[in-house]
């Protein structure tokens, strides 16, 4: 049998500019935050697995830090390593 570890969730987060490619539409309709739950209409759309991020609402639900380069995701929301690890 196979120990399950806790479930560690570090997703990285990617940041989508999606009005650089001007041409051809890939984006039908706007992105909704799952943070906030609005449309996201800024330039730069972060994205977490399969769930995308208005810039400023990708932050620790603890401390409010803001997280860049990785997260926890964890019952739809995010976390810091250090918050995720208490
Ligand atoms: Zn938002
Ligand atoms: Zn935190």
């Amino acid at each position: 049998m196979h120990a399950a570890v806790g479930g560690s969730l570090l997703a990285s987060i990617l940041i989508s500019d999606f009005c650089s490619d001007g041409g051809t539409s890939s984006q039908p309709s706007l992105s909704v935050c799952e943070g906030c739950q609005r449309p996201i209409s800024d330039r730069f759309l972060m994205r977490v697995n399969d769930s995308s991020w208005h810039e400023e609402c990708l932050q620790c639900t603890v401390c409010q830090q803001p997280l860049t380069t990785s997260c926890y995701f964890r019952e739809r929301k995010l976390y810091c390593k250090h918050d995720y690890q208490q």
